[in-house]
């Protein structure tokens, strides 16, 4: 048997059950019926949106309800094999085998979709190990069953998933502090002058913002948690959640010398350093580019699926705008590419904001849209140049 037909025996091995790990089989599943799939994954193995983690506690969604198709259909369903609450430790890449907690899987092509951690900062006090991240749904779970009965909640960062718990918490009727050592709301995505009318909208909505300074320290007090800001102020608040930006889960690949950057590292055809393994989702990082969001996902597994069956294909990235699910000032953003060179124009309309970034000849290289100038989406995404 030569080496490809050995590898297509054996069949796939996807480990995790995020999106990546799942909109990979479905576009297997699309092209070959046949082909034997295992799916690894800590969790159990059920599906759910998580971005409607942070969309959900205003409408009181249990974490329970967030999951829209659970393990055992989604096996039958994909004609998979699924081992669940499996931890992998090691991957062998010359046996090609992984080990995983509930034995050994020989794979034929090994699809990581590890996933990103949230970054966790070192902060002083008695009451640090109480800081909230929610990445998954029993993180979810865990902050719904913290925050119950409780009126007031700080938030360490204003970017996209911060600004949306914070709007989440307020239309849940609590008290939000929300702290950032930028100076502005979502600084990586937004113009100053669109940042300064999320933020007006969030104020109004009963969001307080302390911005250019950083938490020092958070002591628990009986039943309160205070926490010392950098600039010397003190919050007085029930419960803390960080938001400070995520870190692709490297340790998997690295201790299987698999090449590793800011995310794991892949080709357009999505294979990483070691033959036969590739990644995806919000662990990997194509050509330079870590874009942990929805669209790049679903890109990137149309062009993977066909490559583990053998038909080269490469990834590209057209303009994928991100919409960042604030109701108080819905906002829908395609920041320009990394030293990209020209100006943001700025132009309010009734009942919202429309910034252009432009180069010098007049060329649309990103936008934010706000409010009603959210309706410009289909027409301004037209115009970008693809991301890759
Ligand atoms: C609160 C929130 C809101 C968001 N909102 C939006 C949005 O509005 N729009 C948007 O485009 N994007 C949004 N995102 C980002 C988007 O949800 C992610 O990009 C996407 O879900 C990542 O999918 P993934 O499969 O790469 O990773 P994950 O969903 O993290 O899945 C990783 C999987 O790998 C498993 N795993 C990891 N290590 C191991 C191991 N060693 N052994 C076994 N299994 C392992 C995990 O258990 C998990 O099943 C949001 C993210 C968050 C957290």
């Amino acid at each position: 048997m030569d080496h490809q037909n050995q590898s297509s025996s054996l069949g796939i091995v996807i480990i995790g059950s995020g999106l990546a790990g799942y909109t990979v089989i479905r576009e297997l599943r699309k092209i070959d019926k046949e082909i034997p799939i295992t799916l690894v994954t800590r969790e159990p193995g059920y599906f759910y949106s998580k971005p409607m983690l942070s969309t959900a506690l205003a409408s009181s969604k249990s974490a329970e309800q967030l999951v829209s198709t659970n393990a055992e259909s989604m096996a039958t369903q994909l004609d998979i094999t699924i081992l669940g609450d499996a931890d992998v430790t090691a991957i062998d890449t010359g046996a090609q085998t992984v080990a995983t907690s509930k034995g050994n899987i020989s794979y034929g092509k090994l699809v990581l979709g590890l996933g990103a951690d949230q970054i966790r900062l070192a902060l002083e006090g008695n009451a640090a190990n109480e800081v909230i991240t929610v990445n998954d749904l029993e993180d979810y779970a865990q902050f719904r069953k913290t925050i119950e009965g409780k009126k007031r909640i700080a938030i360490l960062g204003a970017g996209l998933i911060g600004c949306e718990f914070a709007n989440d918490l307020v239309l849940g009727s609590y008290e939000v502090e929300v702290i950032d050592l930028a100076p502005q709301a979502l600084g990586r995505l937004l113009p100053e002058a669109a940042a300064q009318a999320l933020q007006a909208k969030l104020s109004a909505a009963g969001v307080r913002w302390h911005f250019a300074t950083t938490v020092q320290s958070i002591d628990r007090n009986g039943d309160s948690l205070s926490i010392t800001l950098a600039n010397g102020s003190a919050i007085h608040s029930d419960a803390f959640l960080s938001a400070v930006g995520l870190r692709p889960r490297l340790d998997l690949a690295q201790s299987a010398g698999i090449a590793t950057g800011v995310g794991i590292t892949v080709n357009r055809q999505l294979e990483t350093s070691a033959k036969n393994v590739y990644a995806i989702g919000d662990c990997a990082e194509v050509e330079g580019l870590v874009l942990p969001y929805v669209m790049p996902i679903m890109q990137a597994a149309r062009a993977l699926a066909p490559n583990l069956l053998g038909q080269a294909t490469v990834l590209n990235y057209p303009a994928m705008p991100v919409m960042v699910k604030t109701p108080a000032l819905p906002t829908i953003v395609s920041p320009p590419a990394k030293g990209a060179v020209g100006d943001w124009k700025i132009n309010s309309v009734e009942g919202g904001l429309e910034a252009r970034f432009e180069s010098s000849d007049g060329k649309l290289l990103g936008f934010a849209l706000m409010g009603t100038a959210t309706a410009q989406r289909g027409a301004l995404t037209k115009d970008l140049p693809p991301i890759l």
